[in-house]
């Protein structure tokens, strides 16, 4: 049976962020760089807003009323992500500045559990930040780093994987969605297998967050990272998921305040979870933020926000193909709104200047993944990634100022 989906009201939607009212070199703001950062909404900005101008305290440590209001509305907040992500318990969810942050929790943690020998699967869709802490780790360990490869439309070749994968794999990361691509990587798979020789899975899923609800218990992931700026929250704060047991057996990523049980010159002994993390004086105002974003997003709900942006999709892609020696990089049938491409001979950074001064952000380079621009032998390419705020008519022009590119620059 077909679940009935709530229609989504862009043009409603819309009035919740003020930026998108703003002018660039003269031109309506087009946002299309969604899959770097997405914009804010007033309801978001408003929690930050009134957190500075209400009850900003320290947390954890004041018995002062603004200092409880601070810790309240703090793990009120973690409570919102463990259950947006359906996370068993709520110390199960570490509190990080982001994504990249997570990662090298985890990176770092396992220095000590980890021989000489022991293999570590990453894929050849990766961002940066989740190739170099564990090209890190490896160092560190003498570990050694296996690659699934990828092929032509942008999709792991899972049938490598299954040879890579043997009782010497001890982990394995790949991320959810792929931020230069947008391809949705096989992950249920990909974690079964995993766990069938014993590896820990850890899931990047920065560029999922925005576009699907991940249920990590269903998953049975030992480890997921997000960073709530890719999901209408602030910059600077972000999630790590471990399972209770991946997290217990992990040492502290840093020493200092917070994470800390009893301490003396002899021997101090560590806070439990999710504490044992979270040294120091956190994001606090944006730990309540993402609580708020999450709040938000859940209110337009995932369903109709990925059905609203497959269909900005399906149009972006036809009406750029239309366009007479475009070519797009990354054609899984399984990918979110990301469209990634280059136009014959000429350089994506200069399409992308001339855009800009049509008033659209898109992105030009190698999008953090300089591994899968070698596998085109390509520069970079133009990225333009949709959300559920954009609209056809944003499209239309991104297509005309590209169409305009073409000819300055031919
Ligand atoms: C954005 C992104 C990251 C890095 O996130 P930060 O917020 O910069 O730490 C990592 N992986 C993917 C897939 C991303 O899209």
């Amino acid at each position: 049976m077909q679940k009935e989906i709530a229609m989504l009201d862009v043009h409603k939607i819309r009035e919740d962020f003020p930026i998108l009212k703003r002018e660039v070199n003269g031109k309506p703001l087009v946002y299309f760089d969604n899959a770097a950062t997405s914009q804010t909404p007033q309801v978001v900005i408003d929690t930050i807003v009134e957190y500075y101008s209400g009850y900003n305290a320290n947390i954890h440590r004041g018995v002062h009323t603004l200092s409880q209001e601070a810790t309240d509305a703090y793990e009120i907040a973690r409570k919102k992500v463990q259950q947006h992500f359906n996370a068993k318990h709520s110390h199960e969810i570490i509190l990080t500045s982001g994504t990249t942050h997570s990662i090298n929790i985890v990176a770092t943690g396992f220095t000590n559990l980890l021989s000489k020998g022991d293999e570590i699967i990453v894929s050849a869709l990766e961002h940066h930040s989740n190739i170099v802490p564990w090209q890190m780790l490896c160092e560190r360990t003498g570990a050694i780093l296996r690659v699934i490869p990828m092929n032509e439309e942008g999709e792991l070749v899972m049938n490598v994987y299954d040879d890579l994968l043997s009782h010497k794999t001890k982990l394995v990361f790949v991320n959810h969605i792929s931020n230069a691509l947008g391809t949705i990587n096989p992950i249920e798979e990909i974690i079964e297998k995993a766990h069938h020789v014993g590896a820990a899975v850890l899931i990047d899923g920065a560029q999922s967050c925005p576009h699907i609800k991940p249920d990590v218990l269903a998953l049975d992931v030992d480890f997921y990272v997000v960073s709530a700026h890719k999901l209408c929250g602030p910059t600077g704060v972000g999630m790590l998921y471990g399972k209770e047991e991946w997290l217990t057996k992990l040492p502290p990523y840093q020493g200092g305040g917070e994470m800390i049980d009893q301490v003396t010159f002899e021997k101090t002994t560590y806070a439990g979870l999710p504490h044992k993390f979270e040294a120091g004086t956190p994001n606090i105002c944006g730990g309540i933020a993402f609580g708020a974003a999450l709040d938000y997003m859940n209110s337009i709900g995932f369903d109709a926000i990925a059905e609203y942006e497959n269909e900005l999709l399906n149009y972006g892609t036809q009406k750029l193909l239309e366009i007479e020696g475009l070519k797009i990089y990354g054609t899984s049938k399984n990918k979110t709104s990301v469209i990634s491409f280059n136009l014959k001979n000429i350089h994506p950074y200069d399409i992308g200047t001339i855009v800009d001064k049509l008033g659209i952000a898109v992105r030009t380079g190698h999008h953090c993944a300089q591994p899968i621009m070698d596998f085109y032998k390509i520069p970079g390419t133009i990225r333009a990634s949709f959300s559920f705020y954009n609209t056809k008519e944003e499209i239309d022009a991104l297509v005309e100022a590209v169409k305009k590119a073409k000819i300055m620059l031919s």
